[in-house]
């Protein structure tokens, strides 16, 4: 059945676009943005899109960015803001403004830097920025959170006992001890507490019903849901930033190196609905993410086991999967699933009930500018790994028949 995955397969990396690559994309200019100021000059990727070095683009001529920085400057926090680009790069640029800007109130340089970033970015990518962010301040303007506490990070109120004491050990041995990995590259354990689970529960459900009484129209997660929510277009962007950063970033350093699992740096958090009167499966796909957070928030359902067909790069997903590949997994509530986000998998019918998941898909810019290079994924990859054994027993093939070919001419 899966060796011809449907063409659905596709949809998240054909046509991210829609919705999803605003913070990924975005980012990734960005921090190059912030990387590669030389003498004035931007070079490197930004220069091929024909972008103007940094110091034309700022508003007028008194108002060039600095050549160097200023590390004398102590940088403000950005954590706060709801702003298009992560805050830690507002607080990088902040020792290149000019020396003029320094002492200006942190709206005035937010609104300054956020001029110049935007700049960096195609004119396409730009008016999407621009959209996006209209709509997520819409929406923040005008909903009234109903459990506030969900909107920054309470490590003890979220998470279960064990699994802060493992990321606080810090160790792969901490982490092994409260993790199970049932098949390779499938990792599973206890994470939130039922009460965070209720919580985020009757969030969403307060957003949808805000969303159907304004008839606001939303955003769904991904082109394959119909239902679900964007937490992170209704205020949640930098809890779920915390998260990743202090949550699963230490587990993917240890489990998903070779697919940028410590460079994470963005992410896409959404929930998705399952049961009668929302979607009911999920068809086979890949996800647009490196590595993908997948926690059961309850309530009662039957089915909607997820199916693992095996980890492919983009040349190999449609290949067939093999027998150790194979691997279905019944949700818990509060138990999470780790996986790269090129791991096959789909969601089969939520027969009974009512099934609401939390996703995090987190994303490494870094790791997408290496992939651009890269040819063989073997280190993750099922099917090049596969071709590269292949590749190696018939060239050992080889040098044997040609000695034993030597052998027999000496020994005549
Ligand atoms: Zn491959």
């Amino acid at each position: 059945m899966f060796t011809n995955a449907p063409s659905k397969a596709l949809n998240f990396f054909e046509f991210p676009s829609l919705l999803l690559t605003m913070s990924s994309g975005d980012r990734r200019d960005a921090a190059a943005a912030t990387g590669e100021v030389k003498n004035g000059i931007v070079s490197g990727e930004l220069s091929q899109r024909q972008l103007q070095p940094a110091g034309v683009v700022a508003p007028n001529q008194n108002q060039r960015l600095r050549l160097n920085p200023n590390k004398d400057h102590k940088p403000e926090s950005y954590e706060d803001l709801q702003l298009d680009f992560s805050p830690s790069i507002f607080s990088s640029l902040e020792r290149y403004l000019p020396p003029t800007m320094l002492g200006a109130n942190r709206d005035e340089k937010v609104k300054f830097m956020r001029e110049i970033l935007l700049k960096y970015l195609p004119q396409g990518e730009r008016t999407r920025a621009l959209r996006h962010r209209e709509y997520r301040q819409k929406i923040i303007s005008n909903y009234q959170p109903l459990h506030r506490e969900l909107y920054t990070m309470h490590p003890a109120n979220f998470f279960v006992a064990p699994f802060l004491k493992a990321i606080g050990d810090n160790t792969e041995d901490s982490f092994r001890s409260i993790i199970s990995e049932p098949s390779p590259g499938v990792f599973t354990f206890e994470m939130l507490q039922p009460r965070f689970c209720e919580l985020v529960l009757a969030e969403v459900e307060s957003f949808e019903k805000w969303v159907n009484e304004s008839n606001f129209r939303i955003m769904r997660p991904n082109t394959m849901n119909k239902y679900g929510a964007v937490l992170d277009d209704f205020g949640l962007e930098t809890m779920l930033d915390k998260l990743m950063e202090s949550f699963i970033r230490p587990l993917s350093k240890v489990f998903f190196l070779e697919v940028g699992g410590s460079t994470l740096d963005s992410h896409h958090g959404f929930v998705v609905e399952y049961g009668k009167d929302r979607d009911v499966d999920l068809g086979f796909h890949v996800d647009d993410s490196e590595v993908t957070l997948n926690v059961c928030l309850g309530k009662q359902f039957t089915g909607g086991e997820l199916f693992f067909r095996g980890t492919r790069c983009e040349k190999h997903v449609n290949t067939g999967s093999q027998a150790e590949e194979i691997f279905d997994y019944s949700h818990v509530p509060g138990r999470a699933v780790l996986h790269r986000g090129r791991h096959r998998h789909g969601a089969r019918a939520t027969t009974s009930g009512h099934r609401v998941n939390l996703l995090l898909w987190c994303r490494s810019s870094v790791f997408r500018e290496m992939k651009r290079y890269q040819k063989d994924f073997s280190n993750w990859c099922g099917e090049c790994f596969r071709e590269k054994k292949e590749r190696q027993r018939l060239s050992i093939a080889a040098t044997k028949s040609e000695l034993l070919r030597r052998d027999a001419e000496s020994t005549t």
